[in-house]
């Protein structure tokens, strides 16, 4: 199924992300989490791609296929194309194909200084376009609230993204964000210069205070103060901080909800006792 088509439907789409374990050996501790959240009904999961720039290996076609065929649920597969060539990516695309999945969260990946990029696809933009012509899938792209950390500001990130959109991208998958007037202004913003495909809105729930130092490293999103004093508080308690964090994440979720969201996006770090909590908490708010 595709997924834009989700959006159609009258209630807030709400989809999980898991990434694949690094090492193979722990690849089923995947499959406990999917195990643990299949029954929360999400309307999809999504499945990273040799995140932070590496480059992967067949875990997330693995991961996606299974499920589809086993827990009968719509895999999002993620796919970057920064160190691939078009033949690497055309055989990744097969792969996909013949594992049934339909549907591609499509990427430049970050640059990894120890990875010279192949420089075939230099923009997921590139990437939309080169799957489009091959035929077979549809397309969901990534977007910025606060804008990507190589724009030089979000008008031109914007731009940018519109191209991704007429590319062939329809349907938008947000970065993380901790303070919703980020998003609600960028969801103007992007409404504005004509971008009309759904975006959803990540959430990613606070587990401990040395991932959200990772993620914020790394995608530079705002701390809001009350975020920032809810870290300070509860950060030598390892259990009052997540269940803290599972209490913000809902609260921004509700906000979201009420100010008219097409989805949520929760990014589970594999975690599934949090993502269950907090997909439990909104279950009857997103079908209202
Ligand atoms: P692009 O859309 O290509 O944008 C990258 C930068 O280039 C932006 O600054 C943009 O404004 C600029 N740009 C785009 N087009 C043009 C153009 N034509 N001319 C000039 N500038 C342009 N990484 C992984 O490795 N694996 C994953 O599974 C993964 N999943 C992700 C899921 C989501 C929802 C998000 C938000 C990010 C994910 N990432 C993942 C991280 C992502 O790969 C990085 O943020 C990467 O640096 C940018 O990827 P992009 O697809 O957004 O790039």
């Amino acid at each position: 199924m595709q997924i834009a088509s989700l959006f159609s439907q009258d209630k807030v789409v709400f989809s999980l992300e898991v990434f694949p374990p690094k090492k193979t050996s722990s690849i089923d501790t995947i499959y406990n989490t999917l195990d643990n959240l299949k029954d929360t009904h999400p309307d999809f999961i999504s499945v990273t791609y040799g995140a932070g720039g590496s480059v992967a290996d067949t875990s997330t076609c693995d991961i996606a296929s299974r499920i589809l065929n086993e827990y009968g649920l719509i895999p999002l597969a993620h796919l970057t194309c920064v160190n691939y060539n078009k033949q690497e990516i055309g055989q990744i695309l097969d792969l996909l194909s013949d594992n049934g999945i339909k549907n591609i969260l499509a990427l430049r990946g970050d640059i990894n200084p120890n990875i010279p990029p192949k420089k075939e696809f230099n923009y997921a933009s590139e990437l939309v376009e080169f799957i489009k012509d091959r035929g077979g899938f549809y397309i969901s792209g990534a977007c910025y609230p606060e804008g990507h950390m190589d724009s030089e500001n979000l008008d031109e990130d914007i731009k940018n993204l519109k191209k991704k959109v007429e590319a062939g991208a329809e349907h938008l998958v947000s970065q993380l964000f901790f303070d919703n007037t980020y998003f609600y202004d960028f969801v103007e913003r992007a409404r504005k210069a004509g971008i009309r495909v759904p975006i959803q809105a990540g959430i990613m729930p606070v587990l401990n205070k040395s991932q959200i130092e990772r993620m914020v490293t790394l995608c530079g999103a705002s701390l809001p103060s009350k975020f920032t004093k809810m870290m300070q508080k509860f950060e030598h308690s390892p259990e009052a901080l997540r269940e803290a964090g599972i209490a913000y994440a809902v609260d921004q979720i509700v906000d979201l909800v009420s100010q008219g969201v097409d989805g949520i996006h929760l990014y589970t770090m594999n975690n599934p006792y949090v993502a269950r909590r907090i997909s439990e908490s909104i279950k009857g708010i997103i079908h209202a």
